[in-house]
């Protein structure tokens, strides 16, 4: 038989409703054999996820604040998915063992993976299924690094020894200690591509609240065509803009073992959600798969006379924001002029030195800084040796009064970027929508 790995995100598990929702999901299919699950999200608006609850809890307990409260809510969300299932678990053990380790002084990532650990324990006892705990499977180096190939050969060998299990997401363990480690926030969506890889499954299904990937932000456009096919790399170029429904390391491990990633709705099961592969699949009707953006750039642009004669001068540049610790986007450059294109977020109050160190060092006839600079960005795999789109975009924006300010296409050109003035962010991307969707 087939296998497939189905991963559940926070809102899928958490509570007794969810739970029995996500059980018919997996009757429905005998290949869905292998669970990731988060640990129980928000049930409404206002309420907490467990794993803010734990990192609280692990706060008041290491600043010596009484703690029994936040203990007794934690206990409780798992009490009530218990009951409401009509459930005999270990509960009372497991989290008489939490709080030992609690009293002992245990490791932040202990506390905060207990959420996960107690979601996995309680969604196998209510399936049936084995429990498979990932501490010594998904390892990590003495620096926090996961160790891809150590953890992809663990998880084989333990997953051969279980035909349907349960699986906790988003922690795992130093390689050879006790200790636990946690992937970044929303790291489920790693361990179940890695156990996606490990399995060699068919498909990694990720069941989330949504379903599966818009063409564009329904912030801005209003009613977005769902994208059902889309490539790895169209998903990178999108997430980067800001369309994220994945955490961004979640593509690798089953990109190379070419594994498709779906994403479904729990809430919308019968929805088909967004197929993610290596070719993209199927094309659809329109020559783009979507457009991102991101509203809040500045621009600095350094102009100096004969610079293309200068050798080495963007490399200094560069060095200077590297030095600073700051990440560009897009760095457009002319013959003597070199523009960074950077998140104003990374810059805060690191501007000024920065501009002291280009004077400095790089001793330019002109510098200028212009913020409010937002980017799109128009991705397509179709896009590729298609002749007149970005002529396309161009008219578009210009028919519709939107000056482009910066205008970069990588030669896969499955991705032309467009910077415009921040007042223009959401015109630029209804116009770029219409012309090409409708
Ligand atoms: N529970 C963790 C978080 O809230 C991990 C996850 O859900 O993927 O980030």
């Amino acid at each position: 038989m087939g296998v497939k790995v189905i991963k559940f995100g926070g809102s899928s598990v958490a509570d007794a409703n969810q739970l029995r929702k996500i059980r018919s999901i997996i009757e429905a299919d005998p290949e869905r054999r292998y669970i990731v699950v988060s640990a129980p999200g928000k049930r409404y608006k206002n309420d907490s996820k467990v794993t803010d609850m734990l990192i609280m809890l692990n706060a008041q307990a290491t600043s010596n604040i009484p703690y029994d409260q936040l203990f007794d809510a934690v206990k409780e969300r798992y009490t009530s998915i218990a009951e409401g299932l009509g459930l005999e678990t270990g509960l009372e053990e497991w989290f008489g063992e939490i709080r030992e380790n609690l009293e002992k002084g245990c490791s932040e990532a202990y506390i905060v993976s207990r959420g996960e650990y107690l979601s996995a324990r309680l969604i196998a006892a209510y399936l049936g299924y084995d429990f498979i705990d990932t501490r010594e499977l998904v390892l990590f180096n003495s620096k926090g690094r996961l160790m891809v190939e150590e953890t992809n050969e663990a998880l084989k060998e333990e997953l051969s020894k279980h035909e349907r299990a349960v699986i906790p997401g988003f922690y795992g363990g130093y390689a050879g200690t006790d200790e636990v480690c946690l992937l970044s926030r929303g790291g489920s969506d790693v361990t179940g591509s890695l156990v996606a890889r490990a399995a060699e499954a068919s498909m990694y299904e990720n069941w989330t609240d949504v379903s599966g990937m818009l063409m564009a932000d329904p912030r801005v456009v209003s009613t977005p065509l769902p994208i059902k096919y889309i490539s790895y790399v169209e998903l990178r170029e999108l997430s980067y803009m800001g369309a994220s429904v994945l955490h961004e390391d979640a593509v690798f491990p089953a990109r190379m073992a070419g594994i498709p990633i779906n994403i479904r709705n729990t809430n919308a099961p019968d929805d088909p959600g967004t197929v993610i592969s290596s070719d993209g699949g199927p094309d659809g009707d329109t020559i783009i798969s979507g457009i991102a953006g991101k509203p809040d750039f500045t621009v600095i642009s350094i102009y100096k006379n004969m610079m293309n004669k200068e050798i080495g001068f963007v490399r200094r540049a560069l060095a200077i924001i590297e030095d600073q610790g700051i990440n560009f986007d897009h760095i457009p450059t002319g013959i003597d002029s070199l523009s960074m294109v950077i998140e104003s977020s990374e810059l805060e109050d690191k501007l000024d030195d920065i501009l002291d160190a280009f004077r400095l060092q790089l001793k330019p006839d002109d510098i200028y800084v212009e913020d409010n600079i937002a980017l799109v960005a128009v991705v397509g795999r179709r896009m590729h040796r298609s002749v007149g789109v970005s002529a396309r975009i161009c008219s578009a924006l210009a028919t519709n009064g939107i000056n482009i300010r910066m205008l970069n296409q990588g030669t896969n050109e499955i991705n032309v970027i467009v910077g415009v003035e921040a007042k223009d962010y959401e015109e630029a991307v209804r116009v770029l929508y219409s012309e090409f969707v409708h």
